[in-house]
């Protein structure tokens, strides 16, 4: 039987994988088992074990504990430990996904020991190198031996870049989300998803409080709540900013602060919300898998075809959210323009592997 190993390593790759992990149960006969190494990257409990009860995922085959809190350490140990993974279970191919330092730790790993490399959720690009994903991104495709690219722009970056992809019939975050939301109800409140991570808005500290204060005040202003699942990294910013009194202080303006939430309660949050809010890569697309509009508070995003459909503006400056927040708000996704796909992505996908390996 012929076996991948999956890397895993952080929340938005252990929702990646479960489409494809219930493609492999549902497909018996195209033979194919999965051993999960876990690199460690994600190992909070609320970011990291409560997705693996939610997606059915099977428990990891092996676990790396990372000591390290350095970047280029913590690599090392990574490829290091999938080095010794993929030497025990000999794999036919190494399955990364997206672009976190997992999927490089993986795929270079995979690349040293001459083992075919198979990226999904390849080819994407949002141009913007100050990205550490996008730096990701590039180096994982260039080593991938199978690029298996979610959307026809993705297939048209690489054709930029002088290689060649496969493209199935959508993106296997979107085969998530239609799945998990099958039986919920979407009916739509007056309340908003804010999520925000990226280092580039969390990091900066008058950056954050400039957010914080323009979208507290356009909630204020419309008599709408917001509800905040917070990011550790984002949490560790607004306690230097406003004490441990933070979430007192943005309530106050209608921010709701909570511990960040599991994929099915997120899914919940998405349907029933007026707006989403985000910087997430992963929460910009859902917002369109369950029909809500969205502000990305972002220079660029790697998923254009979101804002040439409308279905997401560009925010990047903390002074433009009112009037982003207010051409979203309320706006109506029909779902009639099909962007990812029909929620079967994953069975593709899995053919195309079959076929590329065989
Ligand atoms: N997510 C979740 N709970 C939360 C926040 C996010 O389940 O409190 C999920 C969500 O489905 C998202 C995924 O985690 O698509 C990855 O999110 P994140 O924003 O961390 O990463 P990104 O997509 O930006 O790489």
């Amino acid at each position: 039987m012929p076996l991948l190993l999956t890397i895993l390593g952080a929340r938005p790759q252990f929702i990646k994988a479960s489409a494809l992990t219930r493609a492999i149960a549902k497909k018996i006969d195209l033979g194919w088992s999965q051993s999960i190494i876990h690199t460690g990257q994600h190992y909070d409990a609320k970011l990291s074990d409560i997705f693996f009860e939610e997606l059915n995922l099977p428990r990891p085959d092996f676990i790396l504990r990372l000591q390290s809190s350095e970047r280029e350490a913590r690599m090392n140990e990574m490829k290091l430990g999938i080095t010794n993974a993929i030497n025990e279970c000999s794999p036919d191919a190494v399955l990364v996904y997206g672009d976190t330092d997992s999927t490089l730790a993986g795929a270079q790993a995979a690349d040293e020991l001459g083992i075919p490399i198979i990226h999904i959720v390849a080819c994407l690009r949002s141009f913007d190198l100050e990205m550490p994903e996008e730096v990701n991104r590039i180096a994982t495709d260039k080593l991938s031996s199978i690029l298996i690219a979610p959307t026809t722009t993705a297939i048209e970056n690489l054709h930029n870049e002088g290689i060649f992809g496969n493209a199935p019939g959508g993106d296997i975050m979107h085969d998530n989300a239609l799945y998990f939301t099958k039986d919920m109800q979407g009916l739509k409140s007056k309340s908003v998803l804010l999520t925000m991570h990226r280092p580039s808005n969390v990091d900066d500290l008058p950056r954050l409080e400039s957010w914080i204060h323009s979208i507290g005040d356009w909630c204020m202003l419309h008599h709408v709540e917001a509800a905040f699942p917070v990011h550790p990294r984002t949490k560790k910013s607004l306690v230097a900013l406003f004490g441990l009194v933070w979430s007192q202080v943005l309530l106050k303006k209608n921010i709701h602060a909570i511990d960040p939430v599991g994929y099915i309660e997120l899914l919940r949050l998405i349907k029933t919300s007026g707006l989403v809010i985000t910087d997430s890569g992963g929460i910009q697309k859902e917002a369109y898998s369950c029909e809500t509009p969205s502000v990305v508070i972002r220079r660029n995003t790697e998923w254009v075809e979101l804002v040439n459909a409308g279905h997401a503006v560009l925010c990047f400056e903390p002074k433009d959210l009112n009037e982003c927040a207010n051409a979203q708000f309320g706006r109506t996704i029909d779902g009639e323009d099909v962007l990812y796909g029909d929620g079967e992505a994953a069975d593709d996908i899995l053919r195309i592997i079959t076929e590329k390996l065989s």
